[in-house]
């Protein structure tokens, strides 16, 4: 089957006004592996956009000399909803401007429905779980009653992804270096691979599990949910589902975008989607950490932010990471507090857009190899 590009239509939500999701797809509906990719569901956030942009012509290159072996389905750009919220000359893609919502939460998760459907017909047979589960999760899907334009966004991306063996969430952050959040399901197996490949500085694991719904944990947990529900059964990981974060939310480029545009056509090949020689996995960059030991320093009060660390910069415990100082304070230094690491690791994100900080502001995310106490019983993944 040639490539193809269809639009499905969202439900308009006001009189005159409809938005569409654009998908393209290559190889024949059905063959394995099947990978879905998207990108921007948070709206503002276009380096991995970017990375597909320069993918495509070498799939639509690939598909014309025969070379697409499994299923590959791409949304260039998953939320037309976000990208149209535009105020005050400001895009403003993280939230959905109705609803308040973050776009990449409060993702349906299927395990229950699945398990109601198909439960009980569970068995030894990994093969036959994993077909089982697939069309269950379809099916439930299916029957969805869909009362807005995002609950049919998210069940449209879902009816594409729910059934790859491969999927992969791009966003990015505010200042970054590549990062990844998997389930710890997929350390060190598939997901030291995908971090290899791309290169990733970080990769932080999450609870099988986890509370928040994100897009790719949804997509994950099913297969973790069930297997812990199911014991008996041979219920395998069978979708290596990932957040890739594409650097910084100015980090465009087209020397960026065609780089990681060829890692992702890379790890295709490496995973028998598109026929080809890989060649040899390059050296992985950083080890795996768990998000129990990603400290997350929060500004202390309002002020103007100021850092003293770059992202990417390995930092130690106690090292002052940034300060919050008080314009209205006329004591020099002493109207600077600055916000220490609390751990040892690699500075992987510094989060706001500007530099105002508010109290309980994230500032930074760092990734650590030790639990940390401070983290204990929180969850999510924070993307
Ligand atoms: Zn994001």
């Amino acid at each position: 089957m040639p490539h193809s590009k269809t639009t499905v239509a969202l439900p308009s939500m006001t009189p005159g006004t409809g938005r569409g999701l654009v998908f393209h797809r290559f190889g024949r509906t059905g063959a394995r592996p099947k990978v879905y990719l998207q990108a921007a569901i948070h709206a503002n956030e276009l380096p991995g956009a970017m990375a597909l942009h320069h993918l495509l012509p070498m799939l639509v290159a690939a598909d014309r000399g025969g070379r697409i072996r499994g299923e590959i389905v791409l949304a260039p750009v998953i939320n037309p909803i976000g990208l149209a919220q535009l105020a005050g000359s400001t895009h403003l893609g993280r939230y959905d401007f109705l609803g308040r919502d973050n776009f990449n939460r409060n993702w349906p998760e299927l395990s229950g429905a699945v398990a109601e459907r198909v439960g009980a017909r569970l068995g030894k047979s990994a093969v036959d779980n994993v077909a089982l589960i697939r069309k269950a999760a379809l099916a439930a899907l299916g029957a969805m009653k869909l009362a807005n334009e995002l609950q049919a966004l998210r069940v449209e991306a879902l009816r594409r992804s729910m059934d790859a063996d491969v999927v992969l969430d791009l966003h990015c952050d505010a200042q970054a270096v590549l990062h990844l959040f998997i389930s710890r399901r997929d350390w060190p197996g598939p997901a030291r691979v995908l971090a290899a490949e791309l290169g990733a500085r970080a990769t932080l694991y999450n609870d099988p599990y986890p509370e928040a719904l994100t897009f790719s944990g949804v997509n994950s947990a099913l297969w973790a949910r069930l297997a812990a529900r199911f014991p008996a059964a041979r219920v395998p990981q069978a979708c290596l589902s990932a957040t890739v974060e594409y650097r910084g939310q100015h980090d465009v480029s087209h020397v960026l975008g065609s780089a990681d545009a060829r890692n992702l056509y890379r790890f295709l090949v490496r995973r028998g989607v598109i026929a080809g020689r890989a060649g040899r996995l390059p050296p992985l960059r950083a080890q795996a950490t768990p998000i129990g030991g990603m400290d997350v320093g929060y500004a202390p009060r309002t002020g103007i932010l100021v850092y003293h660390a770059r992202e990417g910069a390995r930092v130690r415990k106690g090292e002052p990471v940034c300060e919050v100082i008080d314009p209205l304070d006329a004591r020099g230094p002493r109207a600077r507090v600055q916000v220490p690491a609390r751990t040892d690791g690699i500075l992987f994100s510094r989060r706001p857009d500007g530099r105002l900080a508010w109290p309980g502001m994230v500032a930074f995310r760092i990734a650590g190899a030790k639990l940390l106490a401070h983290r204990r019983g929180v969850s999510g993944l924070d993307d």
